[in-house]
């Protein structure tokens, strides 16, 4: 790591807690000497490293020794035969972060790499705005790390959410209102006190961590770029940040020069960065978030813009997917391939569902889905939707009556 430097008038500034450019009010993102980097990495070296996000530590944002995280990323990348089947493509598989350790979801990544940096910048409290996961894996690795922790998310979230948040006893603030507004009000709280947010203050640092789904993807292909990859958009970080890695893994000479399409995939009642790139437009106008994709809801996405410029850049496309759509994409993951994932995954295979419909994702070459989150946390929405459990008493004669239709076609022994 070099320094910070702004994403629009290319300023550069050392890496302490910078967020905005000073001059320009752009965002600024981490800066590295590829040159550098590129003598020490190697193929060879980076796969006998244990089998965690840091074995691409040159690549992230950090000077010393990795103190969270280390056994988080590397999550499994599955061949689907039978979702495939039912889609109708040839190649396509599954980067699977729902089982992500320790808080099943993705950000699990962005916080090992924000914990890490804010303890090397010498905070003692960390903080987040969050649809929810993000309040999981700040809680879980703040804990661990031994830091204080102050989390803020919409008071309506889900309440699997808010247990897995409150067990690690933060202290969890539920703000009357929406993301946006929890949000505006951490930027507030985040001028006055010195507690480093993680997708604020310290957001050049934490979105970092992001890449490391992308490299993974390449790396568990055997060193290949897949065509096409749909993903989960909310601030729009990951996917410019898989964008960022694709871009990092071919300047290393890792892969090729060549192009991967990537597709932005949002809920139908939060889809300010699908109707931004719909329209081929600049401009991300907010939205007022109705959706059951909770971890999605963000109406005035933060990295909307640079979302939209990676997608239309690589000639991928967006979807949106509505809260029906989404609950039978979640049931059909599960069935097919024995994954139960949150209604991010929901949007996720649905919206390719679409795209592949609509033959914008062509069926015959390689799609990666994100799977982004884990089912347990979101099972609200699904619950009242699925069968129920036949109850019986302790007898032979009970199992037989109760499950009599069933059974009439199935043989005894
Ligand atoms: C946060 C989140 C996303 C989207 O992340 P952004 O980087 O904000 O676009 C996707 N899936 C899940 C499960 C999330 O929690
Ligand atoms: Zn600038």
């Amino acid at each position: 790591m070099i320094g910070l430097k702004c994403r629009e008038c290319g300023r550069t500034y050392p890496k302490e807690v910078v967020f905005v450019c000073e001059y320009c009010f752009g965002s600024v993102e981490v800066d590295y000497d590829y040159d550098a980097i590129r003598r020490v990495l190697t193929k060879d070296a980076l796969e006998r490293r244990p089998r965690s996000l840091w074995r691409y530590r040159e690549l992230l944002p950090i000077e010393g020794e990795p103190t969270a995280g280390l056994s988080s990323g590397f999550t499994p990348f599955i061949r689907s035969e039978r979702l495939a089947r039912v889609l109708g493509v040839r190649e396509l598989y599954l980067k699977d972060d729902s089982v992500s350790h320790p808080t099943l979801s993705f950000k699990d990544r962005v916080v090992a790499v924000a914990i890490s940096r804010a303890q090397e910048l010498k905070f003692d409290t960390i903080a987040c705005a969050s649809t929810g996961n993000l309040a999981h894996a700040v809680s879980a690795q703040a804990a661990r790390a031994g830091l204080n922790r102050y989390l803020f998310i919409p008071a309506d979230l889900e309440s699997s959410k808010v247990v897995a948040s409150l067990v690690y006893e933060p202290t969890l603030v539920a703000v009357e209102g929406t993301y946006d507004e929890v949000n505006r009000l951490c930027a507030e709280i985040g001028a006055k006190y010195p507690w480093a947010f993680v997708n604020i203050n310290i957001r050049p640092y934490y979105a970092e961590g992001s890449k490391t789904y992308g490299y993974e993807i390449v790396e568990q292909m055997g060193w290949k770029a897949p065509q096409h990859v749909v993903v989960p958009a909310a601030g729009g970080s990951l996917i410019t940040k898989i964008s960022k890695a694709l871009k990092e893994l071919r300047l290393l000479g890792f892969i090729p020069e060549g192009v991967t399409q990537l597709y932005a995939a949002q809920a139908s009642g939060c889809a300010p960065i699908v109707n931004t790139i719909q329209a081929r437009s600049e401009i991300v106008k907010p939205v007022k978030p109705n959706t059951i994709a909770k971890s999605l809801a963000i109406g005035n996405p933060a990295d909307g813009y640079y979302a939209t410029q990676a997608v239309l850049e690589s000639g991928g496309w967006a979807e949106a997917a509505t809260d029906e759509e989404i609950i039978s994409a979640m049931k059909l993951l599960a069935q097919t391939e024995g994954i139960f994932t949150e209604t991010a995954g929901g949007v996720t295979v649905a919206v390719a569902q679409k795209l592949i419909q609509q033959g914008i994702i062509p069926r015959d070459e390689s799609i990666v889905l994100c799977i982004t989150g884990n089912g347990l946390k979101t099972q609200e929405p699904i619950m009242n939707r699925l069968g129920e459990a036949i109850r019986i008493k302790p007898s032979l004669a009970s199992f037989e009556s109760s499950l009599a239709d069933r059974l009439s076609s199935a043989s005894a022994i």
